[in-house]
């Protein structure tokens, strides 16, 4: 690094390289302050000025939707119907036949629907990023100025924003927008959704990202989750080289995923229905499925489907990896995947209540149906003794009353490792249950006592924290003592460099979303099985996150 260089740090939500030059999205309108109350005569004539405005927004929204496809052409046309929504223009009306000017009702009708969304919250809370980008839409029209939002440029650019509303993201040209970052959102905002789309590198939740001025070349990392200023122009490119032959590797890479010495990884996909199995089957070179998330079948199921219905729907999984290993994870309800007909009534603090297997144990029979809807589907699908596991197991006792109810049916017995109590006794664990599958997400927020749907703690709920590591080095030498396969199937095994270091800890197979396996296969076949052990024992000798990631980093190339 040299000296004037300036670094500035977020998450890193798609990786990859990219050097351009800054480009800030053009700020938004300050309406004009005022208070006067409008002459009645004026305010019909206010009313079909304020109509207008929005009627245009939404007008140029409609076209940039008709000039799009996919995922951009759906943003573009819901963000279109926003402008225009029959009752934020009702309750703009009224504020401005009660003296209010267009611009000071714009802002005070959306809020209005700010408030009434956040105190929803979920998926609709996450709409206010919609509706405030439509209000400054509105407003800029009603000001006659330029539409706020991303710059069109006529070079390469990175775009740098506060946040971006979706329908700033969707339309992007990769060929002239390389990389995106922003100040706030998460790994699941509509920016990383769109990055990960377009496939350009992405940071999220930036803090100091104001440091870095329009117009400056930025180097932008997105597995590392750094913006670097100030960096040679020569070290710049050949990094963005050395990834564009990365990609393209990713992109022509065929399994099975190995190590350079020939090593086998067992890489499975984790899914959520038939449909997820069957895209994974097709186009992965998953080996089978490495977690099967079965709340996520039934978000929306207000009455418990019975257990014909729950085995036809599990069998879709079986059907779709014959003869491979399919691990089916029972209902992980509550916290922040919420099954209606299985939740727990309202908490103070979902994700330390009651959810997983603490619900099913509460639940007489819930459990025992899904457990019998497995073997069901199991035996139509000619699968001897399928792989079972439980969510949130934190006592032995839970273990071994899963254990008994699996061994009732002839199913094999296993446990997510999500409670750091699981990898302190990780032994005794073992001793009750045939396989653990470790879960990095919520281990991560539970031993860091930290939120993992929170974007401000992002560095915090990251797996190559040095304490989650250990965990996880716990967990696998247990499973190597007992002769029992340990899996990872949260996050961290779709991260190519911590996927190596968990194979060099001694996982035994990595689960991950599909479209990861490549990047994950690419990284595994540029490394031998020492090269994986050398940097598991150099990340368990750190004591920070960025220097497990730096070791790890270089000792993996
Ligand atoms: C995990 O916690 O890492 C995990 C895989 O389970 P989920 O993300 O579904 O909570
Ligand atoms: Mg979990």
């Amino acid at each position: 690094m040299s000296s004037s260089e300036l670094t500035v740090t977020g998450t890193g939500v798609v990786s990859g390289f990219a050097y351009a030059p800054a480009a800030w999205t053009r700020e938004r309108p300050v309406p004009p302050s005022t208070t006067k109350t409008l002459a009645e005569e004026d305010r019909p004539a206010e009313v079909e000025r304020f109509k207008a405005a929005s009627a245009a927004v939404g007008q140029r929204l409609s076209e940039r939707a008709s000039a799009s496809s996919g995922v951009a052409a759906e943003v573009l046309a819901a963000t279109a119907n926003l402008a225009t929504d029959r009752g934020w223009v009702r309750a703009a009306s009224k504020l401005i036949n009660n003296g209010a000017a267009a611009e000071t009702a714009a802002t005070a009708a959306t809020e209005q629907f700010v408030e009434m969304f956040t105190k929803v919250g979920g998926l609709m809370a996450e709409r206010v990023t919609d509706l405030r980008d439509v209000r400054d839409r509105v407003i800029a029209e009603l000001m006659g100025l330029p539409e706020p939002g991303v710059p069109t440029p006529d070079q390469p650019v990175i775009l740098l924003a506060d946040d971006l509303a979706p329908a700033d993201t969707a339309g992007l040209d990769p060929s002239l927008i390389l990389g995106i970052v922003t100040r706030l959102g998460g790994p699941t905002s509509h920016t990383s959704i769109i990055a990960r789309q377009l496939g350009i590198p992405c940071v999220v939740a930036a803090a100091n990202l104001r440091a870095v001025p329009d117009g400056s070349p930025i180097l932008v990392d997105g597995s590392a989750g750094t913006v670097t200023l100030g960096v040679p122009v020569e070290e710049a490119e050949a990094k963005v080289h050395a990834d564009e032959a990365r990609r393209r590797a990713i992109r022509t890479w065929t399994g099975p995923a190995q190590t350079k010495d020939g090593v086998l990884v067992d890489v499975l996909a984790n899914v959520q229905d038939g449909a997820g199995a069957r895209l994974a089957a097709e186009t992965s070179e998953a080996r089978g499925v490495g977690l099967f998330r079965t709340e996520l079948c039934f978000l929306s199921a207000q009455t418990e489907p019975s257990v014909a219905e729950q085995a036809r729907i599990y069998g879709e999984v079986f059907a779709a990896f014959p003869g491979q290993k399919v691990v089916v994870r029972t209902l992980d309800a509550g916290s922040d995947k919420p099954v209606p007909f299985a939740n727990h009534e309202h908490e103070e603090n979902p994700a330390l209540g009651v959810r997983g297997i603490r619900l099913q144990l509460n639940n007489p029979g819930l459990l025992e149906r899904q457990l019998d809807a497995i073997a069901q589907a199991a035996e139509d699908a000619g699968v001897d003794r399928p792989w079972v596991m439980a969510p949130m197991i934190a006592t032995v006792d839970e273990a071994r009353a899963f254990a008994a109810l699996c061994h009732d049916r002839n199913l094999k017995p296993g446990i997510m490792v999500e409670v750091p109590a699981v990898a302190l006794l990780a032994d005794e664990f073992l001793a009750e249950v045939e396989f653990f599958s470790i879960g990095t997400n919520d281990l991560t927020q539970y031993a860091m006592a930290a939120d993992r749907m929170s974007s401000p703690l992002a560095n915090l709920t990251d797996p190559w924290q040095p304490a989650v590591l250990r965990l996880i080095k716990m967990a696998a030498d247990a499973g190597r003592r007992a002769g029992k396969p340990v899996g990872v199937c949260g996050e961290a095994a779709a991260a190519p460099h911590l996927a190596c270091v968990l194979v060099g800890l001694g996982v035994t197979s990595l689960s991950m979303a599909a479209s990861a396996i490549a990047a994950v296969g690419v990284q595994l076949q540029s490394v031998t099985l020492e090269q994986c052990q050398r940097a598991a024992e150099a990340v368990l000798a750190c004591a920070t996150v960025e220097q497990t990631k730096a070791v790890a980093a270089e000792l993996l190339g």
